[in-house]
């Protein structure tokens, strides 16, 4: 075993145990949304769990908690307009009630990834019930539009041995996120466009949400913060 490969271990394993940690220290938090680390480790070829991709010059933008019948559609004419794909973690209990926004989704050439069904925190629960969280999620998703997804995002970037244990036997590569702009709490596009100015690094991965309440100054934000990323050079992905 060599120097190199060594090293890789020894960083998933602290990467994952830090991951337990944040996990469970943080089901107390009220927080929708957590950062498992405060300072993401870049990790994607050599682990198991993204915070930054290994990408120079280029943004990952990620939408969760969808697909909602009133944000998603004005935030896919937005992507098209601008021609930027992304990836959107879907709820299926969401994905259920609108499968034609998760086949629009696919259509537009954006990427679909399983965010539970019920946005449940994985952390409190077995691991028979995080399973067919995951299950039915993927299963739903492959029924609508044919397509095998292999990214999971956990509900409040919460994990632990059996998040992780479920979404590995499905396959699952787990992406969670650089930075976010914290739109479940704060609700100016200003002070979006601020926090993508401020975080803007290569492989970055921002998280945003089309579901919930209050998303208005979101989908104001948006063309501002795509050319915001475009004016500062850098391209758009969503090939994890
Ligand atoms: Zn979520």
């Amino acid at each position: 075993m060599n120097i190199k490969l060594v090293a890789i271990l020894l960083l998933g394993l602290c990467v994952f145990s830090c991951g337990m940690l944040a996990a469970c220290t943080g089901r107390n938090q009220t927080l929708p949304h957590q950062l498992v680390l405060q300072k993401p480790a870049t990790l994607n070829h050599s682990g198991q769990i993204i915070w930054q991709m290994d990408s120079p010059k280029t943004v990952y933008l990620t939408f969760d908690d969808g697909p909602d019948p009133v944000n998603t559609p004005i935030i896919l004419d937005i992507l098209k307009k601008y021609n930027v794909k992304v990836t959107f973690f879907v709820l299926g209990h969401k994905a259920q009630k609108n499968p034609a926004l998760i086949k629009r989704i696919k259509y537009d050439g954006h990427i679909l990834g399983n965010h539970t069904f019920t946005h449940i925190d994985g952390t409190v629960v077995d691991l028979k019930k995080i399973r067919a969280e995951i299950n039915s999620t993927h299963q739903l998703l492959q029924t609508i539009c044919g397509v095998k997804v292999t990214l999971f995002r956990p509900p409040f970037g919460f994990f632990n041995w059996r998040v992780f244990a479920a979404a590995k036997s499905r396959g699952y590569q787990i992406a969670l996120w650089t930075f976010d702009l914290s739109d479940w709490s704060v609700h100016s596009s200003d002070q979006y466009v601020k926090t993508v100015a401020e975080n803007l690094a290569d492989g970055a991965i921002i998280l945003m949400h089309d579901g919930g309440p209050k998303r208005e100054a979101l989908i104001e934000a948006l063309p501002k913060i795509i050319e915001l990323i475009k004016k500062r050079g850098y391209k758009f992905s969503n090939c994890f």
